[in-house]
């Protein structure tokens, strides 16, 4: 019988697509995948150490395979992965011992030969590599979902934020060729993907280290041609977000009008310690150039509390750019420090009460902005693509809209959920939640190629 696989993956969406090709390397390998921990032969973890919490859950999740392996006849192969094992290496072996395979963020694709010559040598296998001037862009993937893909045009960021780990773990800006970016998306079109996003640590700057000058509004433009109906990406930085790039997002129906634009902090003296090389008064001049060429624009982004010296003033100034910027939504996160960055050893770290009591007040005023935003989509249509039954309620469909607002609809009577997996919808907005709305279907548009 074939060996049994489980991945678990943390973090961003670049894991996400990091996991999909874990995935399909494996099953490429001959091996299946399972979804219990249980009846897996081999569990792989892929980990993220941009935020605290992920890095505590790998750890909890990975100590309670202890007991499974050693109760398994054949026991089992635990793997870490990801930017954890990039940072830690062969650290995660002392503190634990039971991991038999560590890898890192630029050595994917060696995981098959790293089971292999753990399997052979029995005993523990560490490999991380330092960034490659390659880009890995074809091992075989499989799609968690057949109607969306992610599709990397860019890994590794050069900006150094002094609170990110990214710069240490995924390398420097590291783009794929434009041609390969575009020829993929055609061959998903074919394959039936209606959805792709376009994935870079700041895909704005996608191409200057290949062209010598950032190319994304060009690849947008040539993505949105190749016949996939809705384009997404993530993350754009403010300071590299170009009109280029906004004229390309509204000159095309095909991609979505939703941007994700991380503020991080309203106030320009906290933004200057984050080393974030855009001010306050930038970041609301983008906003309001995005929003008069784009009025139904839906603005999301992520804010730091209680980055080290934010003052009561600072983040008067967050709350302030929050109300002018109506963001549709925001990650909000209390500040941890991340060892090896630069805003780990400054002074003045911001005492828990009051990072919790402004989280509070950040959060009570995000939802504020939501719920404002979502209210004016009552009465209207939004297209949505469904992607099956709600977790909570199998008797409700849930879909995303354009700009990636959760859509709720009542099933209809004798219809299975999944026949709406993976389809468009036009749906008549009846009422609006802080994160979600909830209408009832139009016209069921089905597997539709464009607008
Ligand atoms: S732009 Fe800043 S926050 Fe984003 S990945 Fe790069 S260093 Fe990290």
């Amino acid at each position: 019988m074939n060996e049994t696989f489980l991945v678990r993956t943390f973090g961003c969406q670049m894991n996400k697509h990091d996991s999909e090709r874990v995935t399909g390397l494996l099953c490429a390998a001959g091996m299946r995948p399972v979804t219990e921990a249980s009846e897996a032969d081999v569990v792989v973890f892929m980990t993220c150490c941009v935020r605290e919490h992920a890095d505590e859950r790998l750890r909890g999740q990975v100590a309670s395979l202890k007991s499974i392996k050693a109760k398994r006849p054949g026991g089992q192969t635990v793997v870490i992965g990801g930017c954890i094992g990039q940072r830690d290496g062969a650290l995660l072996l002392k503190q634990l011992p039971h991991v038999d395979v560590v890898f890192g963020t630029h050595n994917l694709s060696h995981l098959p030969s790293l089971l292999e010559s753990a399997r052979i040598e029995r005993h523990s296998v560490v490999e991380i590599l330092d960034a490659t001037g390659e880009f890995t862009s074809d091992l075989p993937g499989e799609r968690e979902h057949s109607w969306h893909a992610w599709v990397p045009v860019m890994v590794g960021c050069d900006n150094f934020c002094s609170y990110c780990i990214v710069p240490y773990v995924r390398g420097r800006e590291r783009s794929r060729v434009f041609e390969e970016v575009v020829a993929e998306c055609e061959r998903l079109a074919d394959d039936g993907v209606l959805e792709v996003t376009l994935l870079g640590q700041n895909v704005n700057s996608y191409g200057r280290d290949l062209y010598g000058e950032p190319r994304f509004a060009e690849l947008l433009n040539a993505v949105a041609r190749t016949g996939i109906a809705r384009v997404r990406f993530a993350t754009s930085h403010p300071k590299d977000l170009s009109d280029s790039t906004i004229a390309a997002m509204a000159g095309h129906p095909q991609i979505a009008r939703a941007l994700h634009l991380p503020v991080q902090s309203g106030s320009d003296r906290i933004l200057k310690a984050m080393n974030r090389d855009y001010t306050s008064t930038h970041y609301l001049k983008l906003v309001d150039r995005l929003y008069a060429t784009m009025p139904d624009l839906a603005l999301s982004t992520d804010i730091i509390v209680g980055f080290p010296g934010e003052s009561e003033d600072d983040f008067a100034d967050t709350l302030g750019v929050v109300n002018k910027a109506r963001f549709d939504q925001a990650f909000t996160f209390i500040y941890s420090p991340r060892q090896g960055t630069a805003a780990a050893d400054m002074d003045a770290q911001v005492p828990e009460d009051v990072v919790h009591d402004r989280f509070d007040r950040l959060v009570a005023a995000v939802q504020n902005c939501a719920l404002d935003k979502n209210r004016k989509l009552v009465g209207t249509v939004q297209r949505v693509l469904f992607t099956g039954a709600s977790k909570r309620d199998a008797s409700v469909l849930a879909g995303r809209t354009e700009g990636n607002k959760v859509v709720h609809v009542r099933l209809p009577e004798d219809r299975d959920a999944d026949d709406y997996a993976g389809r468009f919808a036009d749906v008549a907005i009846e009422e609006a939640r802080i994160w979600s709305l909830t209408g009832y279907i139009l016209q069921d548009i089905g597997v539709k190629r464009s607008g």
